[in-house]
Formats: C-alpha cells, sequence, structure tokens
C-alpha cells in the first residue's frame, strides 16, 4: 500500500493518538486485522470477532514489528503508541475511505444476487490485458473485506475491480462510500437475503445505492435480461448500460455456440463493432459475466483484441463449475455456495454433459421464508433438465428430492432421485448410485461442506 503516516491515520479515523509524538510521522506499510498477517510497520486493527478480540493480540503483534494499532480499549501506560478509536469496525472504513480518495485510480464495483466474484474474476481478466489490476481476493466483499482490499491497492495500480456484497438495508452505503465507483456493475437481483430485504425491489432498492457515490462521469452497467434492473430508474436520472443475451442489449451475443462442457464460443456484439471469443467455462451464465467484462472493457477504452484475449484467458477456480476429470468421473465441482439461481446455472451446465448425469445437491441457506419452496424448485428443476439421478443431501433437500419425485411422476421423465440426511449416509449407499463416466455436479450451500464429497470422488481408486 501507498504509506501513510500515524497522524494521518488518527485524523482519517477521528481517534486519538496515544504515545510518543515523535512517531507520529513514521509510516505504516500494511494494514491487518489478523495478527498472523502483521509485518514490520503493520497498522494493526483489533477487530473484536465473535470468538477472538483482536485487542487481546496487540502487545504480540507490536512484538512483531507492527508499527501501531488500533484500539477500543484504554492500553494504560504501553511503551508502543496506539490510536484509541471507538470503534475499530467504524475506524477501518474510515480509514479506507481516506486512503482511497488519495488514489488516482478506476474503480469497477461489482454487485449483484449471484455471480459476483465470477462476474469480478472475468472483469479483471479482460482489464488486466491493458491495465494494471487489483482486484478483490476470493470473497472479501463486505464492511471488512473491503477495506482490506482497498488497502492492497498500490500507486502503480491502474483500477481496481472490486466485489461488494451486502445482506441488510443500509449495508451497500458504506461499502459505496469507500469504493466511490467509477464504473458500477449489477448482475442481478435475485433471492438471496430476502429474508432481510423483503422483496426484490427490496434488493434493488439496496444494491442500486452504490450509484449514490460513483463518480458522476462515471458508468453504470447493468444485465438488461433481469427484469428489475431492465426496469430500473435511477433517482439521478443516469441511465444504464445494459448487456444481456437479448439483441436489444448494446452488449449482446449472436451465434452462440454451446460446447458442452468444454465452454462457449460466441459472437460479441459492442454498440460499435462485433468480434469472436471463447468462454472456457460453461453455462450460459458465463456469457452474461463475459458480457459484463466487454461492456467494461469498452467503458474503460480497451479494443476488441485486448478484451477477447481476456475473456479467453479465464480459467475456472476452485469450487466455481471446476471441472475436474477424476479417475472414474467427471466432476464439476461447484460446491464453493448456492442459492436458487446458481443451483440452475449449474444444472444447465451439467445437462451440457454427454454422459451419464449425476447432481448431487444439498441445502441452501438463508433464504428466508420459502426456503422450502426454493429447494422444491430446485428439484423440480433438475427433472426437468434430464438430469438422469439426482442425490439430495441434507434436512431441507428433502423437499426438493420430494419436488424432484412428483415432477418425475408427472412428466414421466426417467430421473432417479434419492435423498440423505448427511453426506456419511450417502457415501455408504454411492457405490450402488454412481457408474463409471458418469458427470457429477457437486453442490450446495457452504456450510454443507461439500467439497469433502468433491474430494472423495476425485480420490476414489
Ligand atoms: P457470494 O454472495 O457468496 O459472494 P457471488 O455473488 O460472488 O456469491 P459467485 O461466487 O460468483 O457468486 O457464484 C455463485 C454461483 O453462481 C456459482 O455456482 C456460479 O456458477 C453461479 N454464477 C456465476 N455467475 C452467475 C450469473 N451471472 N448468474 C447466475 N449464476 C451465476
Ligand atoms: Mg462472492
Amino acid at each position: 500500500m501507498k504509506h501513510m503516516t500515524l497522524s494521518e491515520i488518527a485524523d482519517a479515523c477521528c481517534g486519538i493518538y496515544c504515545g510518543d509524538p515523535a512517531f507520529l510521522d513514521c509510516e505504516v506499510s500494511s494494514v491487518a486485522i489478523d495478527s498472523r498477517k502483521v509485518v514490520k510497520d503493520t497498522l494493526f486493527v483489533a477487530i473484536k470477532g465473535a470468538r477472538v478480540d483482536g485487542h487481546n493480540f496487540i502487545p504480540q503483534v507490536m512484538e512483531a514489528g507492527a508499527l501501531c494499532s488500533l484500539s477500543e480499549q484504554d492500553l494504560g501506560d504501553v511503551d508502543y503508541p496506539y490510536i484509541r478509536v471507538s470503534s475499530c469496525t467504524e475506524a477501518l472504513k474510515d480509514l479506507a475511505e481516506h486512503y482511497r480518495r488519495s488514489l488516482d485510480i478506476k474503480v469497477v464495483g461489482i454487485t449483484g444476487s449471484v455471480g459476483k466474484t465470477s462476474t469480478k474474476e472475468m472483469i479483471a481478466s479482460v482489464l488486466s490485458e491493458k491495465y494494471n489490476v487489483l482486484k478483490t481476493e476470493g470473497n472479501f466483499n463486505n464492511e471488512i473485506g473491503l477495506p482490506l482490499t482497498v488497502f492492497n491497492i498500490r500507486e502503480e495500480h491502474e483500477v481496481a475491480v472490486l466485489e461488494m456484497g451486502i445482506s441488510h438495508f443500509g449495508d451497500m452505503k458504506p461499502l459505496a462510500k469507500i469504493a466511490r465507483p467509477d464504473v458500477c456493475v449489477i448482475t442481478n437481483i435475485g433471492y438471496a437475503h430476502l429474508e432481510n430485504l423483503g422483496t426484490r425491489d427490496g434488493i434493488l432498492k439496496e444494491k442500486s445505492s452504490m450509484t449514490d457515490y460513483m463518480n458522476p462521469k462515471g458508468s453504470v452497467i447493468f444485465n438488461g435480461d433481469d427484469d428489475k434492473l431492465k426496469s430500473y430508474t435511477s433517482r439521478d436520472g443516469r441511465t444504464p448500460v445494459y448487456f444481456g443475451l437479448t439483441a436489444s442489449c448494446p452488449f449482446h451475443v449472436e451465434n452462440i455456440e454451446r460446447k458442452g462442457l468444454k465452454g462457449t464460443y460466441a459472437e460479441f456484439v459492442t454498440p460499435t463493432s462485433r468480434f469472436h471469443a471463447h468462454i472456457s467455462i460453461p453455462g450460459d451464465h458465463m456469457i452474461y459475466n463475459a458480457l459484463a467484462g466487454v461492456a467494461v472493457g469498452y467503458a474503460l477504452g480497451m479494443d476488441n483484441e485486448e478484451i477477447a484475449r481476456g475473456i479467453e484467458k479465464l480459467v475456472p477456480i476452485a469450487g466455481r463449475n471446476n471441472l475436474i476429470e477424476a479417475k472414474h468421473y467427471t466432476i464439476i465441482d461447484d460446491c464453493y455456495n448456492a442459492n436458487p439461481a446458481s443451483m440452475k446455472s449449474s444444472l444447465d451446465v451439467l445437462a451440457y454433459a454427454d454422459t451419464r448425469k449425476v447432481a448431487i445437491l444439498g441445502d441452501m441457506g438463508e433464504l428466508g421464508a420459502d426456503e422450502l419452496a426454493m429447494h422444491r424448485e430446485v428439484g423440480a428443476y433438475a427433472a426437468f433438465k434430464n438430469t438422469d439421478v439426482l442425490v439430495c443431501i441434507g434436512a431441507l433437500s428433502k423437499d426438493m428430492a420430494e419436488a424432484a419425485k412428483e415432477t418425475v411422476l408427472a412428466t414421466e421423465k426417467n430421473m432417479k432421485v434419492f435423498h440423505f440426511d448427511t453426506k456419511e449416509d450417502f457415501y455408504q449407499n454411492m457405490g450402488q448410485i454412481l457408474k463409471e463416466n458418469d458427470t457429477i455436479l457437486v453442490k450446495a450451500s457452504h456450510f454443507m461442506e461439500f467439497p469433502e464429497i468433491v474430494k472423495k470422488l476425485s480420490e476414489e481408486a
């Protein structure tokens, strides 16, 4: 990160500097909330977590070379400097906001119900063909993760691609205030966090408030095939630029060639030109993510060759539609997380397989009052997509299995349906269920810990 002095930090987070004034002009070289990440001249921020309180680590991190800590507590007569603040989380955000404002960089902010990380990776891959890009690592998208990402931006970076995740009303504003995006991207308005945000209109309102803090000359880039985003009218008269499969979207695709699990070839159409590119990750949702990449690349002045190269260089990451050719099976490892929209996207991908298609699906969390209906919807969808075998695991997935069975009966599909309460129950029966050469989708919400299944299937001798 660009260095900051302790006096600048104390000012930015309205803190009280406690310690030898001689250190006020010393500069911190990084910011950490994890004591294990502390190196020489780090600013350590003592966050009180559910299990551990960062304040307990202050003596240890100072010993390890930290320059200073942010603390909510009076540390008494210690022989190292610290900055007293009323809330370390708020101070972290204030400091990130100050740091972001000090940087001459373009920021692309990405939010949406589903596909933020995947779209972030695609956009970063595209932009990296022309710019020095810093992107959110993994899923660091909340009020802690976003500030930490911002501190990773260095002066040589030209663009930062930042994922922003929300789950309650009021979550977006502080994130947008930190990021101050030049480009705002929304992937879709789905059903995640309905229990907190009430309706899809509530979700739209909260997510689109990202634009409240954006560069007035910046671009708003929305999925035009999403009914809520399509009918969006901004409070400040800003008109979104739309991308989608629909030809009326200024950024769309034509001549799509779906090559099964090997991805998709398509002709990308921009307002001024067209070009071909191959998306190596299968599924129509990846076409959307690539289109978002095209629209952002276009907004930031890239040419078609650069954009196409960036799309083609993106390869799957663990847990997200990652194709694993194991000894006995082809595994689609998509078990990083799940909700109804992404379950359906992944069943779409599975449908491209040219062998027997098996879906091992588990419970989806955080869906609110309609959770059982949503599990049922996924079960029915698996049947409609001509899945050969559906294995449902978990308490909520019992309804998924039941709806799947009902759909099979009603539609005369051939899908075999199984339900197990636990992964262990499945392991005991999997010898009878799975066959050599099956293509197997593995997917559930994070808490179900399905990477274990992927490991087991991959390592089967
Ligand atoms: P989180 O809220 O956990 O951060 P996210 O919004 O970052 O999730 P991803 O991790 O990118 O979402 O993707 C989650 C799932 O959705 C994956 O299974 C992925 O295959 C699927 N997916 C990716 N992009 C899209 C999209 N544009 N539309 C629908 N599903 C998508
Ligand atoms: Mg994410």
